[in-house]
C-alpha cells in the first residue's frame, strides 16, 4: 500500500515534550549541513533545525537505506534517515590506514559487477573512478602456481564435472523467467528443498568425478556465498545464476565509502540523515496516527511510513508495537548469514598473477587491490577457522600464504575484518538455505500497512550492494505513491 506524499499530515514542528535532541546530532543534507557546520555541536542553532516528523523514516543508512531515501525524497517525500553508527554505508566501509600509505582499503564489499546498474549510476554521480578487474584466475595447488585452466594438478574429471554442473544449472535456471520470482519455477518446491550439495553429488556421480573434483565445486559456493553447500538451497543458487550475465567487474579507486558519502551528502533538503541514532522502539498505534520511532539517544520521530533497511538480526532486535508481521519474524529467525574473513597486507614489490589466485591454503583467495597491497578473502568453514584466531594471527597467516603464492617474503603488516555469524551483524550476507526461498522470499518483499523492508536480504541481487539498493528503491516505491 502506498502513501500519497501530498496527503501526509504536515510535519510536527517539535518532538514530543521532554525529548532531547540526538546525542552528537549530525545533519547531512545540503543546506542543513552547511548551517550545522557554522555552529558548535549541540548548540541551540543546530538543535532548532532538528526535524521530528516526516513522511518517510528510513532506519539504517547502508546502501539500501540510502537508495530508499533518495528515491522517496526524489519523489517529494520528506525523509529522515536514522543511522545507528557515525558513518553512512553500513557494510560498505573503506579505511585509509597508514600501513597502506593512505590508499583506500575495503573492509567489506569491493567489486562492482558489470550489470549492477544502480550502483554504477551512484558511482558516476559520486564522480569516483572505476577500474576494471580482469585477467586470468590462477590456482596454487599442491605447492604449485599456474593458471587455473591449465594447472598441472588438474584432474581431467575437474573440467568434466564443471561443464556438466554448469550445463545442469543453466537448464534449471532457464525455468526462472523472472529473477524476482524464483518460486514461479515449475519445480520450485523440489529444487528449494534440495541443498546444492545434493546436486553436486548427483552430477559428480553421473560423470564419475572423484571427491577432489567434487570438493572444488564446493569451494566455489564457499567463496561466493560464504556458506557450506549443504546449507544453501539449489533454487537460491539457480536464482543467482540467472543474474550472472558475465562482463567485467570493477573496483572503486576511492573506495565504496566515497559513494555512500556522496549519497548521504546529496540527500535533498529538507530530508536529513542523523548519525548515532539507533532505533530501539517502533509503535504504530493505529492506521491514521503517525508511526512513532524512538532512538537509544532519546529522540522521537513521527513518520507517515517506515522503511526498515537493517539486517535481519537488527530487525529481530527491534521492539515493535504491534509486533512486526509473523512472516518477517519467521524470516529473521530462519535465515542465516555466511562467513567471510578479509585481510589486506602491505606488500611492497609483490605481484599477484592474473586477477586472483585461488589456493588450498588457509586464506583461500588472494588478489591485488592496488600497488603494494594484497587482499586475502576466505569464506565459509575456512573463514570460521580463521575468525577463531586473533587478528594478529590472521594477519600472520595471510602473510605466510601470500609469501608462498608469490615467492616473496611478506611481513605481517596490515588489517583484517571478520564477518562471521558470531559477530553482531550475523555474518557477511544472507543465504537462503533449503526450504527458505519458498518460506521467506516473497514475504520479505511484501510491505505491511505503512512499513516496508529493504536490504540485501530482500533484493533481486541477494548479498550484493546492487540488491540492497534495488530493495531500497522498491521499498520507497511501495510506500510513496
Ligand atoms: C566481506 C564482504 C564482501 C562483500 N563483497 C561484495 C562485493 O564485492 N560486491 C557487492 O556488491 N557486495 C558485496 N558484499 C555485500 C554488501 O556489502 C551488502 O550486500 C550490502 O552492503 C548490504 O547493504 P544493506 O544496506 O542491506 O545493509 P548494511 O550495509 O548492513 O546497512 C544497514 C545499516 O543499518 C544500520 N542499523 C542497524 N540497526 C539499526 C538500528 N536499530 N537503528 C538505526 N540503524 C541501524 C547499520 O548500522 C547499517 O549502517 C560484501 C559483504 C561483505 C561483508
Amino acid at each position: 500500500m502506498g502513501i500519497d506524499v501530498t496527503r501526509v499530515p504536515p510535519a510536527r514542528p517539535e518532538c514530543r515534550p521532554g525529548c532531547r535532541p540526538e546525542g552528537r546530532l549530525e545533519v547531512v543534507g545540503s543546506v542543513l549541513r552547511t548551517m550545522a557546520s557554522q555552529y558548535p555541536r549541540g548548540s541551540r542553532a543546530v538543535a532548532s533545525h532538528a526535524v521530528s516528523s516526516c513522511d518517510v523514516c528510513v532506519v539504517g543508512a547502508g546502501m539500501a537505506g540510502l537508495a530508499a531515501a533518495h528515491d522517496a525524497a526524489g519523489r517529494g517525500a520528506k525523509v529522515i534517515v536514522l543511522e545507528a553508527t557515525r558513518r553512512p554505508g553500513g557494510r560498505a566501509r573503506t579505511v585509509r590506514p597508514a600501513w597502506a600509505g593512505g590508499a583506500a582499503v575495503e573492509c567489506g564489499p569491493e567489486f562492482v559487477d558489470a550489470h549492477h546498474e544502480l550502483l554504477r549510476d551512484a558511482c558516476a554521480r559520486a564522480g569516483v573512478t572505476l577500474v576494471p578487474v580482469g585477467g586470468e584466475l590462477y590456482a596454487y595447488r599442491q605447492g604449485e602456481l599456474a593458471p587455473m585452466a591449465t594447472h598441472p594438478a588438474n584432474d581431467p574429471a575437474d573440467a568434466r564435472l564443471a561443464t556438466a554442473y554448469w550445463q545442469r544449472m543453466s537448464e534449471i535456471a532457464s525455468g526462472i523467467v523472472d529473477a524476482d520470482r524464483p518460486n514461479d519455477h515449475p519445480d520450485a518446491r523440489a529444487l528449494d528443498a534440495r541443498p546444492i550439495s545434493a546436486l553436486f553429488d548427483e552430477v559428480a556421480a553421473e560423470v564419475d568425478a572423484p571427491p577432489e573434483s567434487r570438493a572444488q565445486l564446493g569451494r566455489f559456493i564457499q567463496g561466493v556465498l560464504g556458506a557450506e553447500p549443504e546449507d544453501v538451497s539449489a533454487l537460491f543458487v539457480a536464482q543467482q545464476a540467472v543474474l550472472d550475465s558475465g562482463g567485467r567487474s570493477a573496483r572503486v579507486v576511492e573506495g565504496l565509502a566515497a559513494v555512500a558519502a556522496h549519497l548521504a551528502a546529496s540527500l535533498p533538503s529538507p530530508s536529513e540523515l542523523r548519525f548515532g541514532a539507533r532505533v530501539e522502539h517502533m509503535a504504530a498505534p493505529s492506521a491514521d496516527a503517525p508511526i512513532e520511532l524512538r532512538t537509544t539517544a532519546g529522540a522521537t520521530i513521527h513518520a507517515g511510513a517506515v522503511v526498515l533497511a537493517v539486517p535481519l538480526r537488527a530487525l529481530a532486535a527491534l521492539d515493535c508495537e504491534p509486533a512486526l508481521p509473523q512472516a518477517w519474524r519467521d524470516a529473521a529467525r530462519d535465515l542465516r548469514y555466511g562467513s567471510l574473513v578479509k585481510a589486506t597486507l602491505a606488500t611492497p614489490g609483490v605481484t599477484v598473477p592474473g586477477w586472483a589466485v585461488a589456493s588450498d591454503l588457509p586464506t583461500a583467495l588472494a588478489w591485488q587491490p592496488g600497488d603494494g597491497l594484497v587482499t586475502t578473502y576466505t569464506g565459509a568453514g575456512r573463514a570460521d577457522l580463521l575468525a577463531a584466531r586473533t587478528a594478529r594471527e590472521v594477519i600472520a597467516q595471510a602473510a605466510d600464504d601470500i609469501s608462498l603464492l608469490t615467492g616473496r617474503r611478506v611481513a605481517p603488516v596490515g588489517g583484517t575484518w571478520r564477518w562471521t555469524p558470531t559477530s553482531r551483524r550475523g555474518g557477511c550476507y544472507v543465504v537462503f538455505g533449503p526450504g527458505h526461498v519458498g518460506a521467506h522470499w516473497d514475504a520479505l518483499r511484501e510491505a505491511h500497512d505503512r512499513i516496508a523492508l529493504a536490504g540485501e536480504h530482500c533484493g533481486r541481487f541477494t548479498g550484493y550492494v546492487e540488491g540492497a539498493m534495488q530493495a531500497g528503491v522498491r521499498a520507497a516505491r511501495q510506500l510513496v505513491g
